[in-house]
């Protein structure tokens, strides 16, 4: 399948929609997950047009791997989850939804259970406050 350039994370990349910002640099850019699987879960992007790691180029997937570590660091230090889980769906039968490569960065917290993401819609405040609590935790 060809990559849509209209799939909703190239719609953010190119401002086109609201997202809520955590960081940015010159080949990536981490927001937060609007239906997300706890507090704190944010999506590190490529700016890059593909789908999946299939068709992701090295320097990309390298870059988007950083910014994944940086991200988890923030979120280990402000949020102070127990765990950070960090993974990444390739094609519809391993449940990925939006058909431009993201890896997702899913802070756990032993007292409060994982939801399933992409399931219900986050409030707009939480949202805003929690990306500027991980912004305070970038060097
Ligand atoms: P995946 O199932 O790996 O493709 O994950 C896609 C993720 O994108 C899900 O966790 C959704 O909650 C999230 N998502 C969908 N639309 C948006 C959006 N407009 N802004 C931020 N996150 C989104």
């Amino acid at each position: 399948m060809a990559y849509d350039n209209n799939n909703v994370f190239a719609q953010i990349l190119r401002g086109e929609m609201p997202s809520y910002s955590v960081y940015e640099d010159e080949k990536t850019y981490a927001f937060m997950d609007i239906m997300p699987a706890s507090k704190g879960h944010t999506l590190v992007v490529p700016k890059s047009e593909a789908e999946n790691i299939f068709e992701l180029e090295e320097s990309y997937i390298s870059a988007v791997a950083k910014t994944s570590k940086l991200i988890a660091t923030a979120i280990k230090e402000t949020l102070r989850p127990s765990g950070v889980l960090i993974t990444q769906l390739n094609g519809s039968d391993a449940g990925q939804t939006v058909f431009h490569y993201h890896m997702h960065v899913i802070p756990v917290y032993s007292e409060n259970p994982m939801k399933i993401h992409a399931n219900k819609l986050e409030d707009k405040a939480l949202l805003e406050t929690t990306a500027n609590e991980i912004k305070k935790g970038i060097g």
